[in-house]
């Protein structure tokens, strides 16, 4: 493995108190969660990584949310947000809008509790991704540049067809059930120094960093974004929600907007994460073949991001015992296998 510095530092908290606010999902919230999705989201291991303590000189441990039921950790936030619903809201169904796992998740908690069900998707969103859904028996509605504009098509349609609209990240109870993770990781393994995962709309690294912070304020919490879609990292240097342009990606469950109006998920992450850190596509595309050698994991590329990062990272970046969130493993075979192919002599 090549040791090189990481392309740049994101952005960095200014330090101070950490100070969610009262809107914010906390803690009590997320023990709750973690209680109502038993049954539906699974008690993913935390797997250590030999080959990535020896690469960083701490232990390193793998969060496997590759093991949910949907192959991706959004089926936490899905049936957290689910089942809060009341029972007419039950009867009049789901509607969403996905780069794919998140639909997939509600596809998955729907269909378990015979929930009617509607994934918008843009047309960005890959062929193996819309079939799952369908597979999963939801109504898929596929059309639109970009995630903005099936979010505004599943709006209009929540309102006409009088549908809960289940937000992939910016919703109190969705990032509640993300941050049941964090909620495991504090329980498996305490001291913790760092805790890395993926940054896309926020809902998954806010929900963990709102689990941890109030356990230990001194657990690292570190944010991995794609450098082709750095949306919530746009953001926060701007200190508001901004748009970005959307661009394909490796890893393209990362793209999409925050959306301007976001109201929690910007707000928790700039609060209480802190740091991001950016990767691009090879170091992606390295991480993606590192964990298929090293440890037989098959990864989609955003939850590859994490592991690019300590790979890139000099030893002694991030304080040990480090955790790294494997999001999911919806990658398409193709995509997969040329990444895997190229570059055999390089791992
Ligand atoms: C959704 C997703 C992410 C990013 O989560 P956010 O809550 O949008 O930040 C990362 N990895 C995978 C596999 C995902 O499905």
């Amino acid at each position: 493995m090549s040791r090189t510095a990481l392309g740049h530092l994101g952005w960095r908290r200014p330090s101070g108190s950490h100070a969610p606010s009262g809107a914010q999902p906390n803690l009590a919230d997320i023990i709750a969660a973690r209680k109502r999705i038993r049954g539906m989201a699974a008690l993913t291991p935390l797997r250590p990584s030999d080959a990535m303590s020896r690469h960083c000189g701490a232990p390193v441990y793998f969060k496997l949310e590759t093991m949910q039921p949907t192959g991706a950790f959004k089926v936490r936030g899905a049936a957290n947000h689910i089942l809060s619903l009341s029972a007419d809201q039950r009867r009049a169904g789901v509607i969403t809008v996905s780069t794919g796992n998140h639909g997939r998740a509600v596809a998955y908690v729907a269909c378990a509790l015979a929930i009617r069900c509607v994934v918008c998707l843009s047309s960005l969103v890959p062929a193996n991704k819309i079939a799952a859904i369908e597979a999963l028996g939801a109504e898929v509605d596929v059309g639109g540049a970009d995630q903005d504009a099936a979010m505004e098509r599943a709006i209009a349609r929540a309102c006409a067809e009088g549908m809960t609209l289940v937000p992939p990240f910016d919703h109190p109870a969705v990032i509640a059930g993300q941050g049941t993770i964090g909620l495991e990781i504090a329980e498996d393994l305490l001291p913790v120094g760092t805790v890395i995962a993926p940054l896309s709309g926020g809902g998954l690294i806010g929900g963990i960093a709102a689990a941890l912070k109030p356990i230990d304020p001194r657990i690292r919490v570190v944010a991995i974004a794609s450098e082709r879609c750095p949306a919530m990292l746009e953001s926060l240097k701007a200190g508001w929600p901004v748009m970005v342009e959307e661009r394909s990606s490796l890893a393209d469950l990362l793209g999409g907007g925050i959306g301007l109006e976001n109201a929690y998920s910007f707000p928790l992450v700039r609060d209480l994460v802190d740091e991001v850190w950016v990767v691009g596509e090879d170091a992606t595309a390295d991480a993606i073949r590192l964990a298929f050698i090293h440890e037989r994991l098959v990864l989609e590329g955003a939850a590859a991001t994490g592991i690019a990062a300590l790979i890139q990272a000099p030893a002694g970046t991030f304080p040990g015992p480090i955790v790294v969130v494997v999001t999911g493993d919806n990658i398409d075979r193709r995509t997969w296998l040329a990444i895997i192919n190229d570059g055999n002599n390089r791992a």
